[in-house]
């Protein structure tokens, strides 16, 4: 297993750090706690991730990224994740850089043309619709409620969306619904591009949450009544949805592992600097044994995800779609960044909870990783599925038996 970033991933970490220490914390620090950043301090940090040569780096350059193999850009995605505006700069923040990967992978050229480019481009923002209210698809997408029927040269959507990301913002929305109903959702279910200005289409509103941070993305509810779209729309072919979906979601899984790791570092570095001046008991509270242990764990911990996360993209970019590591990288990456977080935190006294340092929006931020793209429950569920699988009938001979059974 190669564990060893290669030459071009490490060059591409180092600027990305520079950029990020240089350029995008200053502007963050400028922002009082709570402030969302003016869309002309992103036009400008994107601006001088272009002029770096940082921008959009895991889109192919026809497409206008810089073509880095998904190995390759994963330390960058972790110094991206030191500041919540790295991302954004770099554009590499979700849900678009997910939405980027599926229309790269299942987009017809006309379909790039209008959707793909101008979203690298940061001129369209878009939205990824799949989890619904009520008894509609959750932690369980089979539940999907909302249905896609076609009339002629059109699909004809009806539905109830919500904690859609961008929702209120998103100029198209990659809308999961059931084209099928007399097959297994599995094979009964597309992913078709629904335009924001489409009638019947409407935003209800987006929805409060914890976490509404500097880079304040918002998550909505939508309601789909009658919406028409062009057959064109469709993504891929019709009842290839869970299969593209599934294709979206293993990378972009790993990618908030890679992002929330570069926070929980940076969380890290934070609290080490704070208890190296901050002194109380006769010296510095970094020199108390309980804080040497707690950061040594906290360090150890976020070494193992990154570790786990580096031989799971190796997978993927091998091709191999890697989906029990993919699901205990993201359980196991949620929980460690949360805890390490908490931790740097707890370290930091009042001024962590504080919004003059950027660990309470991290706090905030960062719970909402063990519940998106799966809760850690469902990951579990597929590591023990895959676990139970290979019980081997040589050891169940060897199980002890009771008298006459
Ligand atoms: C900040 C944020 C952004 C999001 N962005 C998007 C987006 O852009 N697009 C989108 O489509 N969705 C989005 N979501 C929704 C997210 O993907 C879902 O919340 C998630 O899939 C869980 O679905 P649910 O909320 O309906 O939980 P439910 O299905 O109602 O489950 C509730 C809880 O039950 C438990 N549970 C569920 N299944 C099992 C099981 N088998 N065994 C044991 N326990 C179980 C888990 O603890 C789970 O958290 C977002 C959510 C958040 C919080």
């Amino acid at each position: 297993m190669e564990y060893q970033d290669s030459e071009r991933a490490t060059e591409l970490a180092e600027r990305a750090r520079e950029f990020v220490d240089e350029v995008v914390i200053p502007r963050e620090r400028e922002l009082e706690g709570g402030t969302k950043v003016p869309e002309a301090v992103i036009e400008e940090l994107r601006e001088e991730a272009k002029a770096r040569d940082l921008y959009a780096p895991h889109i192919a350059e026809e497409h206008g990224g810089m073509g880095v193999d998904f190995r390759d850009v994963l330390p960058l995605f972790e110094e991206a994740g030191r500041s919540l505006l790295g991302p954004v700069a770099m554009r590499v923040d979700a849900p678009d850089e997910g939405n980027m990967h599926t229309l790269e992978l299942a987009g017809t050229e006309s379909q790039q043309e209008r959707w793909l480019k101008p979203l690298v481009a940061g001129e369209l923002t878009s939205a990824f619709a799949m989890t619904e209210p009520r008894q509609g698809s959750g932690s369980d997408p089979k539940m999907i409620k909302t249905t896609a029927e076609r009339d002629g040269d059109e699909w004809v959507i009806n539905g109830h969306k919500w904690w859609t990301t961008n929702g209120g913002e998103a100029d198209f929305f990659i809308t999961f619904a059931r084209t099928d109903q007399d097959v297994h959702p599995y094979e009964g279910c597309s992913l078709i591009v629904v335009p924001a200005d489409t009638p019947g289409f409407e935003v209800k509103r987006d929805i409060p949450h914890v976490g509404d941070d500097i880079t304040s993305k918002v998550h909505s509810e939508i309601r789909y009544d009658d919406v028409r779209v062009p057959v064109e729309n469709l993504l891929g072919k019709e009842g290839e949805g869970f299969t593209i979906a599934q294709k979206r979601l293993g990378p972009a899984r790993l990618t908030h592992c890679m992002r929330y790791s570069g926070m929980a570092g940076r969380a890290l570095d934070v609290a080490k600097a704070y208890t190296s001046e901050r002194e109380g008991f006769g010296g510095p509270i970094a020199d108390k044994q309980d804080v040497r242990y707690e950061i040594a764990e906290a360090e150890t911990n976020l070494h193992a995800a990154r570790t786990m996360v580096r031989h799971a993209a190796d997978e993927i970019s091998r091709g191999n779609e890697a989906r029990v590591e993919v699901s205990m990288c993201k359980y196991f990456t949620a929980n460690v960044t949360e805890e390490v977080i908490n931790t740097a935190l707890q370290f930091c006294g009042a001024s962590g909870l504080g919004k003059d340092l950027p660990i309470a929006d991290f706090y905030e931020n960062v719970r909402q990783f063990r519940i998106v793209d799966g809760p850690d429950e469902v990951h579990k569920r597929v590591i023990a599925r895959d676990a139970y699988d290979d019980v081997d009938p040589e050891e169940l001979s060897q199980l002890p038996t009771f008298g006459e059974d």
